[in-house]
């Protein structure tokens, strides 16, 4: 096994996505936007856990080590990230704690107070599967680096300015005001990434530009963003709304719970595990990673070629609708494994919309690619269509550096 020996003196801030099964982390340096070290703890609540790390060390070199961990709880998950970050010798001067739900209360990234923890908690209730464990890894960081800034970076903040009409669903007001019932949308830390990095590519502030964001990784998000602000988006009250994906529905007719249930003689539980789980494109195909359903499509499979057909055409039908929401658009992206990866999927959604300024170039679409922003469109005569690698986490440490007050 190669020993960590790096000797990372730079201000750095630890990045943590601290999940149901899952802790990953990275420390970026961020006067040089570097990612010094980044891992991966995995098996957490189960009998056997593996740490996977790779990291940077003093001569710039990149070494990386995988360890079983035994049986694991976050404490012992986050006492290994504690012991890495000793051997190589790096000490973090923030930390930024990835947190799902942020509800009406967080609109941005915000320092992390008792206050701040305990709302996160109390969130949970719309976020079961995601809040607790943000928390509970906020709180051992609390209690292993005390001395530390720690920011919550939510994925709900960059949503919170779309307006009431766009915002509300039209179900009794009760539900919302008593139940918080309304759109939040996710995936914010991406697309206000990406959108970001558009800027940059149209050498615009990104307060000018309309642009329409397409995160399409496992989970799928659309959204409108007009002079830089979010306007609306797919994804709701859940992540289950919107876009067709890996295994969530996505739209559907809600009334299509209760006949499912009572025909089928399903549960409540039964139905939800459903359609978050065994639907969208598994649920059409049998299968949810893009790769394996676009080998099986050029292979003739038709069941996996109607899944690309129906993930491809409700894409198109979201673009229609937020270029009628914004009325104009400065350019497209598209983002997340699918959106950076698969020429396919980019060009059947946005197949025959030329009347509308789309318009993909063939060639430039196929390429691999290989740098953090690429323009697939035709030059002459379509509005931009770009191909923008996301990245929450250094999203998420550029924030902490903004939020902390400390001077990189
Ligand atoms: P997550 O939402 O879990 O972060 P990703 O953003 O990594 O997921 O996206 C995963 C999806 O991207 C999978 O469906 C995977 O098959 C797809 N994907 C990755 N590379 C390619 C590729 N070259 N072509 C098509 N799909 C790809």
């Amino acid at each position: 096994m190669t020993q960590p020996n790096a000797t990372v003196n730079a201000p750095s801030v630890l990045v943590i996505n601290s999940g149901s099964s899952t802790i990953k982390y990275q420390l970026f340096a961020l006067a040089s936007d570097t990612v010094l070290l980044k891992g991966l703890i995995d098996g957490v609540g189960h009998e056997q856990g593996s740490h996977h790390y790779q990291w940077l060390d003093g001569l710039g070199q990149r070494h990386e080590n995988e360890v079983t961990l035994g049986q694991l709880d976050f404490d012992r998950g986050f006492t290994a990230l504690t012991k890495v970050l000793s051997d190589i010798q790096a000490t973090p001067t923030a930390i930024g704690h990835r947190v799902v739900h942020g509800g009406e209360q967080f609109s941005q990234a915000t320092l992390i107070d008792e206050t701040v923890v305990t709302a996160i908690e109390q969130l949970a209730i719309l976020a079961p599967l995601h809040n607790p464990a943000n928390a509970q890894g906020i709180r051992i960081c609390l209690a292993l680096f005390p001395a530390l800034p720690q920011v919550a970076v939510f994925d709900t903040a960059f949503h919170l300015t779309m307006p009431d009409y766009a915002y509300r669903y039209p179900v009794p007001e009760s539900w919302y005001q008593d139940y918080g019932v309304r759109r939040y949308g996710f995936h914010g830390t991406s697309h206000y990434y990406v959108a970001q990095q558009a800027a940059t590519y149209l050498d615009k502030p990104l307060s000018e530009l309309n642009l329409i964001s397409l995160h399409l990784g496992n989970g799928a998000s659309a959204a409108a963003i007009q002079q830089g602000q979010c306007i609306d988006t797919s994804m709701g009250f859940t992540p289950l709304e919107g876009l067709m994906m890996g295994t969530r529905s996505g739209d559907i007719d809600p009334a299509l719970t209760l006949y499912i249930e009572q025909s089928a003689n399903m549960t409540t539980d039964e139905v939800n595990e459903t359609l978050n789980h065994h639907s969208g494109l598994k649920g059409i195909s049998g299968e949810s990673d893009m790769r394996k359903i676009l080998q099986a499509k050029a292979s003739g499979d038709k069941k996996s070629n109607l899944a690309v057909q129906m993930y491809c055409y409700r894409i198109k039908k979201y673009i229609g609708a937020y270029i009628a929401v914004l009325g104009s658009i400065d350019a497209i992206l598209f983002t997340g494994g699918i959106g950076e990866n698969s020429a396919l999927i980019r060009q059947q959604s946005c197949d025959k919309m030329d009347t509308l300024g789309i318009k993909i170039d063939t060639k430039l679409n196929s390429k691999p690619v290989s740098v953090d922003v690429s323009a697939i469109h035709s030059a002459s005569d379509s509005l931009p269509l770009l191909v923008i690698k996301t990245d929450e986490e250094r999203q998420i440490a550029h924030q902490v550096g903004a939020e902390s007050n400390i001077v990189w």
